[in-house]
């Protein structure tokens, strides 16, 4: 099916001249700079806050670039993923008109994110074994369809979708798939970042909150063509990352070894912990993960939560969404905590 961002995208975007600010009007070095209103004498903490930051984040993306094997011009930052979730949504769905698909049990923001931009979302829930129902999907497209977000691995329930059905959305499907990757560095599966040539209509969704454990500075990925990201730019508030974000994320890329040093032992302390709880009494069954998180379902799901809250581990109750009955979704920690809530949960079913 043949894809033209042009008829997807709204007329009002499609037409509309963007904020052209004072750091978009002169680039460059001087030694005076009086554009923008800012305080000339300087921030009340060292550092130049004063100034406003680069609206376009180059040396971000630059080293980001090199991290990721993803060209500058593909890549888009966002105020964590929120924003380039909800900025798609303002350049590609009509308001009361337009619709998305969405395959539940997945991450809530997407349905949040619609709620909020008054577009209709339809559910085609994923399988007993959470992939894809593609028939289903397909039933549900129309011509005012125009995103399909797919989580992979899938929050809350761990696993992958198969890729192979996702690359069937995007070759059939005439809008955009989002491919949200937030757990990608915790799975063996490969990146769609490296099909972004292939498929037009791909935007692939990163963020620094997960692996990179910078979930407090707020910076959100999103890899698409060119085209796609230069209407995320022309639609986003002009300074959406701060100056604050940009510095202290531009040294922390630097600690590659340090993340991928943690990806190992969450990877291996996952393993553990589902060792260990698929001989537990108690333990339903354990969806396979490709997270740092594992959906577990136990006997008396919300007592078992109830007891961790006494002894001061917290977890998270999923064991009303529909298709997680009974589940209680368990982030990996540390090897100590993770004994700890092992043992915690011995207690609870001895
Ligand atoms: C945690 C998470 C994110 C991250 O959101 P940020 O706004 O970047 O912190 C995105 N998608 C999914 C599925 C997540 O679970």
């Amino acid at each position: 099916m043949s894809f033209n961002l042009d008829i997807l995208l709204r007329d009002n975007i499609k037409n509309m001249e963007p904020y052209s600010s004072a750091r978009d009007e002169f680039k460059g070095d001087a030694t005076v700079f009086m554009d923008a209103n800012e305080n000339s004498f300087g921030s009340p903490i060292s550092g130049n806050y004063n100034r406003y930051p680069d609206p376009l984040q180059l040396r971000l993306k630059e080293k980001l670039t090199k991290i990721k094997g993803v060209p500058e011009s593909n890549i888009f930052l966002g105020n964590g993923s929120d924003e380039p979730i909800d900025l798609l949504f303002r350049a590609f769905c009509k308001p009361g008109v337009d619709n998305v698909i969405l395959v539940p049990p997945t991450y809530g923001m997407y349905e949040v994110s619609a709620n909020i931009n008054d577009v209709e979302t339809r559910k085609v829930p994923l399988s007993v074994d959470f992939q894809l129902n593609l028939e289903g999907i397909a039933d549900q497209l129309d011509r005012h369809t125009k995103l399909i977000f797919i989580c992979s691995p899938n929050n809350p329930t761990g696993n992958s979708i198969n890729p192979l059905d996702i690359e069937t959305l995007l070759v059939n499907f005439s809008g955009i798939v989002v491919v949200d990757e937030a757990y990608i560095n915790y799975s063996t599966q490969a990146s769609f970042t490296h099909q972004l040539v292939e498929f037009p209509n791909l935007v692939v969704l990163q963020t620094l909150s997960k692996a990179w454990g910078l979930a407090a500075l707020r910076l959100g990925l999103a890899f698409a063509s060119r085209d796609i990201i230069a209407v995320l730019n022309k639609i986003k508030p002009p300074y959406n990352i701060n100056q604050a974000t940009q510095e202290i994320v531009l040294a922390a890329l630097d600690n590659v070894e340090q993340v991928n040093e943690w990806i190992k032992v969450t990877v291996h302390e996952r393993r553990r912990l589902v060792e260990r709880l698929s001989t537990s009494p108690g333990v339903l069954d354990i969806v396979p993960s490709d997270a740092n998180f594992v959906l577990v379902r136990f006997e008396r799901a919300r007592q078992l939560y109830n007891h961790l809250v006494d002894r001061g581990i917290i977890v998270r109750d999923r064991s009303t969404v529909s298709g997680c009955e009974n589940g209680l979704r368990l982030t990996v920690g540390t090897p100590s905590e993770n004994d700890f809530l092992l043992k915690e949960i011995q207690t609870f079913y001895s």
